[in-house]
C-alpha cells in the first residue's frame, strides 16, 4: 500500500508573515490527520519560520523549491542540499516545468540535482509533463520516458524507491484545466511501467506517483481514485489553508 502524499507548491508567494498565518490556520484544519504525508514547500526564506512552526507536529513535512547540486562555492542565488536540511528540510522540488521553461534545466542538470538530493537524505520530488503541442502530436509516452530516463540516469533500484514522481502536464498547470482521470491514469500507469524497466517491478510498485495541475478540493477525491495515483502536487490551491486542509481531507476520504 502507497501511502497518499499531498504537498503545497506556494512558489514565490508568502512572506514570512503570511506563512506564520497560514500555518497556524492550516493546523487547526487538519487536526492530527496523518493517515496523508503533507508536505508544505515556502519559498526559501519561509523555510526556517516553517519548520519552527512544525516542530510539534511531525506529521506534517517541509520540503523546498529547488536545490544546487553542489555542497558549496561559487554559484550564487544557489543553495545546497545540506543548507536545506539543517533547516529540517525532507522533500525538495526539482525540475518543476517553471525552472525547465524559465531556467533552462535540463534532465542531465536535473539528474545531478536528484543525485545530490538522495546522497543528502532528502527525498527529491521530481517533476515530468508534457506540453500542449506534444500531447497534440502525440508525443505524451515519448516525452514522459525522456525525462523520467534522464532524470533518473544512474539511480539504484533504492534510490528510486525514495524519490517521489509528479506527473504534471505543463497545459494543467495555473491553467484551470485539469487533466481527466482516465488521461491522469493513463500517464501515471505508463510512468510506473518506465520505473520498472528503470529498477523492477517491486521497486516501481513502491513509487508514490503525484498528479500536478489546477488540483482542487473539488476534483481531489476522483483523481486520488485512480489506481496509479498516489498524491498531488498542488499550486494555487495550496496558498489557502481552508482549501488545502479539504485536499488533503478529500486525498483521504
Ligand atoms: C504546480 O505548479 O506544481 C501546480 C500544480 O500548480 P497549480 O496547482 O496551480 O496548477
Amino acid at each position: 500500500m502507497r501511502k497518499k502524499i499531498i504537498a503545497a507548491n506556494w512558489k514565490m508567494n508568502k512572506t514570512v508573515g503570511e506563512a506564520d498565518s497560514f500555518v497556524k490556520a492550516f493546523l487547526v484544519e487538519i487536526g492530527q490527520e496523518n493517515s496523508v504525508d503533507v508536505v508544505l514547500i515556502p519559498p526559501f526564506t519561509a523555510i526556517p519560520k516553517v519548520s519552527e512552526l512544525l516542530s510539534n507536529a511531525s506529521h506534517v513535512k517541509v520540503g523546498a523549491q529547488n536545490m544546487h547540486h553542489e555542497k558549496s562555492g561559487a554559484f550564487t542565488g544557489e543553495v545546497s542540499a545540506e543548507m536545506l536540511r539543517e533547516l529540517y528540510v525532507r522533500f525538495v522540488v526539482l525540475g518543476h516545468s517553471e525552472r525547465r521553461a524559465l531556467f533552462g534545466e535540463t534532465d542531465a542538470f536535473i539528474n545531478r540535482k536528484v543525485k545530490a538530493a538522495l546522497e543528502a537524505s532528502l527525498c527529491p520530488i521530481l517533476c515530468i509533463g508534457e506540453t500542449l503541442e506534444q500531447r497534440d502530436a502525440g508525443q505524451v509516452e515519448k516525452v514522459l520516458e525522456t525525462q523520467l530516463r534522464g532524470s533518473l540516469a544512474d539511480l539504484s533500484p533504492a534510490q528510486i524507491a525514495e524519490t517521489v514522481i509528479a506527473y504534471e502536464p505543463v497545459w494543467a498547470i495555473g491553467t484551470g484545466r485539469t487533466a481527466s482521470p482516465e488521461q491522469a491514469q493513463e500517464a501515471h500507469a505508463f510512468v510506473r511501467k518506465v520505473l520498472a524497466q528503470l529498477s523492477d517491478a517491486e521497486t516501481a510498485a513502491r513509487v508514490r506517483i503525484q498528479y500536478g495541475g489546477s488540483v482542487k478540493p473539488d476534483n481531489t477525491a476522483t483523481l486520488m481514485g485512480q489506481p496509479d495515483i498516489d498524491g498531488a502536487l498542488v499550486g494555487g490551491a495550496s496558498l489557502d489553508p481552508r482549501s488545502f486542509a479539504q485536499i488533503v481531507k478529500a486525498a483521504k476520504a
